[in-house]
């Protein structure tokens, strides 16, 4: 469907037409609301009220390891961090399908509910080596102008434990755009050389960084004051991110205020999937201390968890109810934390944005309310209005 001019668009407390380039992929014209007109040949469609706002950036996705669209996969209790990886090997080994078709189905399912940028972690290990990566790397160039897509090579396995300095290498070589790691302490076992061999591949590759970091405690927070400290010395401010951070929601809330502050100083990003069954980074200390907070929808139906649909304001919701965010102030903040632009669209700019029937972004917030339609650099992507086959087997 190409869309061409847009009627009736709520922006604010306000009805606009908006007129769309889609060849440019830009908003070119915003002009108070005609009326009701709609002639689908002519590329016109009435949004009929529905709100105007910007679409969302997840930040921390796994394209290659869902089981959407898969027959189900009974799980097993999490008993221990090698149990659980050497569970995944053996479940990911099965699946019938490659990880670009994965790639796929997740992310047609991810621009449906308005989410246009994404970070992915991508497996690499001396096992199945840049299979996933290579697979990744081929989608993104078929989603390009739809969707944006960083890679974060990703030694899940564990980036000394698994010998995957090498291999990391080779990723980076062929496209990576991030250096990942996880628990230099729990799973590797080696904290400071763990982590040093993250910062020296980050500098060789001029590439950001960004640690799953499952430790608890002390030993968390100790393992994110180090990150810190080679963030500085590396000159990363700003490319640097800490996915999950669970240490920073258990630690005392003093120390735990006092790293935020260290964290906004030194240009380190906290992501979290706002899990609901084990303590989470204090966001609004996070964010008073002035630190980049992300959220990211993570597991979708995977060998970690049989939960997750990829539903980003979705789990922003869930996080503005989490921290007992209630007042329109809190809602607001909630939503600027994935929105991926402003929440007015602007004469010129991509015509990036999704149609929801809310009153408000705050409204949306707490209603989490389905996506009509979702805008791409001009190109209706997803929504209802896309309409869109569901990946099957139950979706
Ligand atoms: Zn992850």
């Amino acid at each position: 469907m190409r869309i061409s001019r847009l009627n009736r668009v709520r922006v604010g407390e306000r009805l606009f037409d908006l007129i769309l380039d889609p060849d440019a992929g830009t908003v070119s014209l915003i002009v108070p609301a005609g009326g009701a007109k709609e002639n689908m040949q002519a590329g016109i469609k009435d949004a009929g009220g529905l709100l105007y706002l910007p679409t969302l950036k997840d930040r921390h996705t796994h394209l290659d390891k869902h089981f959407l669209g898969e027959p189900w996969k009974p799980l097993q209790p999490f008993v221990t961090l090698p149990g659980q990886l050497a569970f995944e090997q053996t479940l990911l080994a099965s699946l019938p399908t490659t990880a670009a078709e994965r790639a796929r189905r997740l992310l047609d399912v991810l621009l449906d509910q308005g989410t246009t940028k994404i970070r992915t972690h991508v497996d690499v290990d001396p096992r199945i080596g840049l299979s996933h990566l290579e697979d990744v790397l081929a989608v993104r160039e078929q989603y390009r102008g739809r969707m944006e897509i960083e890679i974060v090579a990703f030694p899940q396995q564990g980036l000394l434990r698994s010998e995957s300095v090498a291999i990391m290498k080779r990723a980076l070589r062929a496209g990576a755009d991030l250096v990942g790691g996880v628990d230099p302490a729990g799973l590797d076992r080696q904290l400071e050389r763990s982590l040093e061999a993250m910062f020296e591949l980050s500098a060789e590759f001029d590439a950001g960084v960004d640690l799953h970091l499952h430790d608890p405690g002390h030993l968390g927070a100790y393992t994110i004051e180090r990150f810190a400290d080679l963030t500085a010395e590396a000159g990363k401010a700003g490319r640097a991110s800490v996915s999950h951070a669970y240490c920073l929601g258990q630690i005392p809330p003093e120390q735990s205020r006092e790293l935020a502050r260290r964290l906004g100083d030194e240009g380190v990003a906290i992501v979290t999937s706002v899990p609901i069954d084990r303590p989470m980074p204090r966001v609004g200390e996070l964010l008073a201390e002035g630190v980049d907070v992300g959220i990211g929808t993570d597991n979708v139906r995977d060998a970690w968890s049989p939960f997750g649909n990829g539903d980003l304001l979705a789990r922003t919701s869930r996080l503005a109810e989490r921290f007992g965010w209630v007042t329109d102030d809190d809602l607001l903040k909630a939503f600027a934390l994935p929105a991926d632009g402003p929440l007015e669209p602007v004469e010129g700019a991509p015509a990036t944005f999704m149609l929801v029937d809310s009153q408000h972004p705050m409204h949306a917030v707490a209603s989490v309310p389905a996506r009509e339609a979702v805008f791409s650099r001009g190109q209706l992507v997803g929504g209802r209005w896309a309409g869109r086959e569901k990946p099957g087997v139950g979706g």
